[in-house]
């Protein structure tokens, strides 16, 4: 197969939160750039049956496999929105799409309190500087909003307002969470004029009705109306290896089956890597393997982690647990547990037994970055390492478990029915640590011209919440260092 070549200013691999930042940014600066996605587009589409549903689960919820972690279905060979990587004490789950895991996530966008960024971050960056300029940027390009009062209060909310009584009773703080959700939409949901998706808990493999603000249709699109950008999807990059002051980055071009197409080779002045903790370790590991980049650090692979805690308590009066999603109210039982700080989100679960109230959470506490990628030569792959029975990363479930005994206590009948250290991950992080890695710009160490911008750089943590906002105020920070020193170059 004849293998195209090509050249640009830029290239971005991949599309998700850290990607479709940079791919703004080298924009804005009137850099030419090519992004590289190995998912398809998505859009959506008035049928409201663009993205397979946990009820109807085919091969578009799966990224070129027949299994899937998220149902027991055989499913078709197709590129979907989901790659599953079953490793060692962990499935981590990664996205695969224009937009990365936007397109799918529960969109709830939350900054750590100081102390604990502080904590996943230690000296690597500056809590001021982050909470005062690049929370507020990212915040500001993601668009994120709590839940609007009418439509907390429909019957499509029940359990979020029983959550909220059973908070109140036992004394905890909590608020409503940020959501990078389109209320408009929902409330289009609420009165049947488009397809019941969020309401009805149905974001984990796409959100149908349109109301979810990913960043295919937010930060990239406004990336690509400069004329700058050029997207590509269906483009899997395979390899990385440094040429004269760049590097030569090859794809391979699928089809809308995932068949192969074309072969090409990009040759670029600036690689910048947003594949995600999964593809941008891949991407490194398998370059250093193959010798195209010795000088890596041995850090590449390291301080990786997983902070999710999944819990389910019942034994309370019927409150549709299925409904009412995406995630809206956020614990932060951040002083008073003994534990350790506890964060939990009550989040939909469609597959909820009926007879009784359950509320589902996720949870999460300072957790350690335990976890590691190692490459295989044999399967020319990581293979994800989660130390799952370290009695450091159990003991988040003791914290977990003392909120959710003071809830118990102050809801009558209720009782927990499972609180686990989560053993499929989307929230793993770290692998390219910030400032061990890479320089504080992302620049990588042992390399020229090639940076990193996506949830890799984090330490194995976001502070105990959901990573993607911090994520995303470190890729807006990363971009603009980035972009400064591409435009002195
Ligand atoms: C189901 C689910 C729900 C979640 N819900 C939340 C939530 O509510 N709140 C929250 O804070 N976090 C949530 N997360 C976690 C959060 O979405 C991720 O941490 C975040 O998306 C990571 O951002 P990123 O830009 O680093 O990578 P991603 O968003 O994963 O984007 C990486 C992109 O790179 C592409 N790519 C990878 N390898 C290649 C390659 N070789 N060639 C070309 N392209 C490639 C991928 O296809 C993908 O589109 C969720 C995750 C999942 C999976």
């Amino acid at each position: 197969m004849e293998t195209h070549q090509h050249r640009t200013d830029a290239l971005v691999v991949g599309s998700g939160y850290a990607g479709s930042i940079a791919a703004l940014r080298l924009a804005e600066a009137g850099v030419a750039t090519i992004v590289l996605e190995r998912g398809r587009r998505w859009q959506v589409g008035a049928d409201g049956d663009t993205f397979a549903t946990q009820h109807r689960p085919d091969g578009r919820a799966s990224w070129l496999s027949p299994k899937s972690p998220l149902t027991d279905q055989t499913l078709d060979i197709y590129p979907g929105v989901l790659e599953s990587l079953e490793g060692e004490g962990l499935t981590m789950i990664a996205a695969a799409g224009v937009g990365g895991a936007s397109l799918l996530s529960n969109g709830t966008m939350v900054e750590p309190s100081p102390e604990l960024f502080r904590r996943a971050f230690g000296d690597f960056l500056d809590q001021r500087e982050m909470h005062d300029v690049w929370y507020p940027q990212a915040r500001e390009l993601i668009g994120c909003s709590p839940i609007p009062k009418d439509v907390l209060d429909s019957d499509f909310y029940r359990s979020s307002r029983d959550f909220m009584d059973q908070l109140e009773r036992a004394g905890i703080p909590y608020d409503l969470v940020d959501l990078a959700v389109d209320w408009g939409v929902i409330r289009e949901e609420m009165a049947g004029r488009r397809t019941a998706s969020h309401i009805a808990g149905l974001n984990v493999f796409g959100v149908n009705s349109g109301a979810q603000r990913s960043m295919d249709v937010t930060v990239l699109a406004r990336a690509e109306a400069t004329g700058h950008v050029e997207v590509r999807p269906l483009s899997v990059v395979t390899g990385i290896r440094p040429q004269g002051d760049g590097h030569l980055v090859s794809y391979d071009e699928l089809d809308e089956r995932g068949t192969l197409v074309a072969r090409h080779e990009v040759h670029t002045a600036h690689l910048v890597l947003a594949a995600g903790t999964l593809g941008t370790t891949r991407l490194l590991l398998r370059a250093k393997a193959a010798g195209h980049l010795p000088g890596l650090d041995a850090s590449v692979g390291t301080r990786v982690g997983n902070s999710e805690v999944i819990t389910a308590r019942t034994g309370m009066a019927p409150n549709n647990p299925a409904q009412g999603g995406p995630c809206s109210v956020i614990v932060k039982d951040w002083q008073d547990n003994p534990h350790a700080p506890v964060t939990l989100l009550n989040f939909p679960w469609v597959d909820a037994p009926s007879d009784e109230g359950w509320i589902t959470t996720i949870g999460a506490s300072p957790t350690e970055p335990l976890g590691s990628f190692r490459y295989d030569a044999d399967k020319d792959d990581v293979v994800l390492n989660w130390p799952v029975e370290d009695p450091r990363a159990v003991r988040a479930t003791d914290a977990v478990r003392h909120t959710l005994d003071r809830l118990n206590a102050a809801t009558p009948g209720s009782k927990t029915a499972f609180n686990r250290i989560g053993t499929t991950g989307g929230n793993v992080v770290g692998g390219v640590p910030l400032g061990l890695a890479t320089a504080a710009d992302g620049s990588v160490h042992g390399a020229r011209n090639l940076y990193v911008v996506d949830s890799s750089l984090l330490h194995g943590s976001s502070g105990a919440v959901p990573p993607a906002l911090t994520i995303s105020a470190v890729a807006a920070r990363v971009a603009s260092l980035l972009v400064a020193s591409i435009a002195g170059a």
